[in-house]
């Protein structure tokens, strides 16, 4: 994990935090806001290191954020102290990173139980609040970081709003958000916002080849994920591009006789995602278990869940591809996603008109939402096929 002041491509964000530790009261509630997978949760370990740490580092700013003068004093944690060790091992007592995941820990077997779909009053108050007012155990107070804020309950945000207004002291607070607007305004408005930007795609390439990633993958992953570089190496790790080179060679050839194999090509993918989703969800929990010390087995993802997210990837990649064929019917210079097929892309382009891609995109755009109801799947990917080999709707009661 990089340290605090060497994440990079959140310059803005890392400077404003560094001016909220300067000064004479630290502010307590932050609202970090920005698109998945690019560093807010990193940037949020790393400052609640910062606020923990028994002996911070002190630098001067030189040039390194743009936005603070340059005998501006930066501070970063030293990674090395007891606190700075437990925080990065997950064993701090002083720090916790709140998850809707958590549910499957809580003491009341009722809320287990639960579908893993949103934060629910219950796992704020067992695992933030609570906590919040019991003593720090290393002395420099505590820090609290919720992930996916945007989905705790109105009835979790309202039990919420008192620790957020005046927490105990030494405490602070971190929500982390995709999406600002999904909150409470009384939530917002207790917290100080942190925007974080997309990252540039050609960092995030550079990224995923320095990891190992083959030039054509890392250029679609670094495309496909917009600017991310937890989901374009969350893609990675699904194999995404393996997935989608023969998905993209069949759409471009895709007549009324192959719509249905299409459909089961679809069908397969999806399946193969879903368990891999199930999988990754088991690990994660497996691991979850070890640090809570916990002796009960938790609830695995439910399949539909596991199903629907992998129906929205498929649905994702499907989309790209129509993206980069209207890229092309209408000259826009945009790079395509799917650069490594381009030939595949500039068939689809000569089938369609604007038109009927614009048409294509919406009804992609339809299914997602059918994906959250109860429709069935074989019905589902077959309509799915269909639209995308002649760009016309059919209807799914
Ligand atoms: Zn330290």
């Amino acid at each position: 994990m990089p340290k605090l002041l060497d994440i990079i491509g959140q310059g803005p964000a890392l400077a404003q935090l560094q001016r909220a530790c300067a000064g004479p009261r630290r502010p307590h509630a932050f609202l970090f806001a920005g698109p998945e997978g690019v560093g807010k949760q990193t940037t949020a370990v790393e400052f609640a290191r910062l606020l923990l740490c028994a002996k911070p580092q002190a630098l001067p700013n030189a040039g390194r954020l743009g936005d603070l003068p340059a005998d501006f004093q930066l501070h970063q944690a030293c990674g090395a102290c007891q606190t700075c060790r437990t925080v990065s091992a997950g064993t701090c007592p002083d720090f916790a990173l709140v998850a809707k995941e958590l549910a499957r820990f809580h003491d009341d077997p009722g809320v287990r139980e639960r579908k893993l779909q949103e934060l629910g009053i219950d796992v704020i108050r067992q695992f933030l609040i609570d906590p919040a007012y019991r003593a720090a155990v290393g002395g420099r107070g505590k820090v609290l970081v919720v992930l996916e804020a945007e989905l705790m309950s109105t009835e979790a945000q309202n039990a919420l709003l008192k620790t957020l207004e005046e927490p105990p002291s030494g405490v602070s607070l971190i929500l982390l958000t995709a999406n600002a607007q999904d909150l409470l305004p009384t939530t917002r408005s207790r917290c100080q916002l942190v925007r974080f930007g997309r990252l540039d795609e050609q960092f995030v390439r550079q990224q995923l080849l320095a990891a190992g990633v083959e030039e054509a993958p890392a250029g679609f992953y670094a495309a496909l994920s917009q600017g991310s570089i937890g989901l374009a190496l969350q893609a990675h790790a699904d194999e995404m591009y393996a997935a989608k080179r023969p998905l993209v060679e069949a759409l471009a050839a895709l007549t009324p006789a192959t719509e249905m194999a299409f459909s089961e090509a679809l069908r397969k993918q999806v399946e193969r995602l879903s368990k891999l989703y199930i999988q990754r969800d088991n690990r994660q929990a497996q691991a979850g278990m070890e640090l809570m010390d916990k002796k009960e087995k938790p609830k695995e993802l439910a399949a539909t869940v596991a199903s629907r997210r992998a129906g929205q990837a498929i649905l994702v990649l499907l989309s790209e591809v129509f993206r980069d064929a209207l890229a092309i019917v209408c000259g826009h210079q945009r790079l395509l996603v799917n650069a490594d097929q381009a030939e595949c892309i500039a068939a689809l382009a000569k089938r369609f008109s604007p038109d009927d891609l614009s048409e294509v995109l919406t009804q992609l755009g339809r299914y997602e939402d059918l994906l959250w109801r109860n429709a069935s799947p074989k019905i589902l990917w077959d309509n799915v096929a269909v639209t995308c080999g002649c760009a016309l709707p059919l209807e799914i009661d």
